[in-house]
């Protein structure tokens, strides 16, 4: 995952662990695909049998899986700035991450014999 985001320049992961909220999100997303999943083959096939349709919903799910994980980052990243907008809740690890990329992004700029 990119960090920052290379068209604006956000700072996706705010602090370590910042996004095992997103575990909350890919689950909820999960649970909807997988259980309306279920309930749609069944009515779409219901001669198959429940371990059929469960195995390939689950199955379907599963190549789903690294769309889910971004859309549930997306998801938490949009949640949590929802509630604040700017930085004025940034924490320690994110300020030190401005600090280190506005540094490094200077001293690219800079020419050699500054
Ligand atoms: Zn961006």
């Amino acid at each position: 995952m990119n960090d920052p985001c290379p068209v604006c320049g956000l700072i996706l992961q705010r602090e370590e662990g910042y996004f095992l909220g997103a575990m909350y999100v890919s689950y909820t997303i999960g649970t909807i695909l997988v259980g309306g999943g279920f309930f749609l083959a069944q009515w779409l096939f219901p001669q198959a049998g429940d371990f059929a349709v469960i195995g390939g919903v689950v199955f379907l799910y599963l190549l789903m899986t690294p769309a889910v994980f971004r859309y549930a980052r997306a998801i938490w990243i949009y949640f949590d700035r929802w509630g604040c907008l700017e930085d004025t809740s940034a924490g320690p690890y994110e300020k030190a991450r401005v600090l280190e990329l506005t540094e490094s992004t200077c001293n690219s700029d800079r020419p050699a014999s500054n």
